[in-house]
């Protein structure tokens, strides 16, 4: 233990380094000896572990003040009273791998040679592969939202190769146990440390983990074991749901490479703007232009709805700005509890020409006693509508 490095020196930075220039340091380290870029190199590995543990140390404000009180000298009963301190049980491949996710952040993370993927990265002990998901868009109109829908795609995906069973191997049987790891996938490792043993693992360079390797590959596949391959998927839209909405479907992605789990197929909601209807969360709102003689002595005039049409009375003198419900012809609640309201906004036309005829008629009217609201009338009337242009209100 007495010729362990130094943290900082293993680290290369001065000892009073802030937690960024230590993050810094050690990412440069981790990418440099990461065992998925040094395959077999037992000296690389040991490079990957030394600066991990220094990291691992350095970058916790309470083991660092500790470090720095006693230094490396000491062992690992003089932090925290008996392996308490810095490790319960020495450190194992997967927590350097589990605190990789603040190292290199998520895009980075992935983006790196794949490791951390099903492709072969981080040591696994033969975790199913999972195949990679899709993602496709569905465009929706208001009534099948409304409804829910059955929709039958083509979709183009990844399916296992049948010549060899998703195995990539001729026939699904020109295999042989892999010789390195003897069909377990892994190498393991035990080493004595500055901080008690520590037992890593790795994946085997020779198999990637399967632990098999294939003598001759299957040429329908070219031993990837999956195929490309356009498949019909069907499959139901509750209703209630809205634009941007993602629904998945487990296992309807592509499947994995020589074996294992399929991916997910992702469905997007994309709304298709009605060309009538105007969606305001679970409510419609319908903008309807009613004729002067409907708007003053009444009727029944016929609406569109998102799944047909509906017949509303007028009542005699509607006013433009009224808003009419139709209750319960909105889109149900994604919850699934009750619906949204047809709200029909009045508007009245004012004929902007007129025949002979029609100005007669509306001369006639000019002066006439009901044809001017009253103080009364304006004051009932303007109230309701003061809403719209003094929300305060
Ligand atoms: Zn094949
Ligand atoms: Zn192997």
């Amino acid at each position: 233990m007495d010729n362990k490095r130094d943290y900082y020196e293993v680290l290369g930075v001065e000892k009073n380094a802030t937690p960024e220039q230590l993050k810094k340091a050690y990412r440069k380290l981790a990418l440099k000896y990461h065992p998925d870029k040094n395959p077999g190199d037992k000296a690389a590995e040991e490079k990957f572990k030394e600066a991990a543990e220094a990291y691992d140390v350095l970058s916790d404000p309470d083991k660092r003040a500790k470090y720095d009180q006693w230094g490396p000298s000491m062992g690992p009963t003089g932090f925290g009273g008996g392996g308490g301190g810095f490790h319960a049980g020495g450190m194992s491949m997967e927590d350097i791998f589990a605190h990789f996710g603040d190292i290199f952040g998520g895009g980075s993370y992935g983006g790196f040679g794949g490791f951390g993927s099903a492709a072969g990265g981080a040591p696994r002990r033969r975790r199913q592969p999972k195949g990679s998901d899709l993602r496709i868009k569905v465009k929706l109109t208001l009534s099948e939202l409304a409804t829910g829908v059955t929709k039958k795609l083509k979709i183009p995906r990844f399916v296992q190769c049948q010549h060899c069973n998703g195995t990539g191997a001729k026939d699904g049987t020109a295999f042989q146990t892999c010789q390195r790891c003897h069909g377990s996938g892994v190498i393991e490792h035990v080493q004595q440390t500055f901080l008690g043993p520590m037992q890593s693992t790795s994946t085997c360079p020779d198999c990637q983990g399967e632990g098999k390797t294939i003598t001759q590959k299957c040429q329908y596949c070219n031993g990837e074991g999956i195929v490309r391959q356009e498949e019909v998927v069907e499959f139901t839209i509750p209703a209630g749901v809205s634009d941007g909405m993602t629904l998945q479907l487990k296992g309807k992605g592509n499947a994995a490479r020589h074996g294992g789990v399929n991916g997910d197929l992702l469905v997007v909601i994309e709304e298709i703007p009605d060309p009538e209807l105007i969606r305001d969360g679970n409510d419609v709102v319908y903008n309807l232009m009613l004729d002067i003689p409907t708007a003053t002595l009444g009727g029944s005039v016929e609406v569109p709805t998102i799944t047909g049409k509906a017949r509303v009375k007028i009542p005699a003198g509607t006013q433009p700005g009224k808003v009419l419900r139709l209750r319960g012809k909105g889109l149900p609640s994604p919850e699934g509890y009750g619906s949204g309201d047809e709200l029909i906004n009045i508007m009245v036309y004012i004929p902007e020409e007129l025949n002979d005829t029609e100005r007669k008629a509306i001369e006639s009217l000019q002066g006439q006693p009901n044809v001017q609201a009253t103080d009364s009338i304006k004051k009932r009337i303007f109230s309701r509508l003061r809403h719209i242009f003094n929300p305060e209100s």
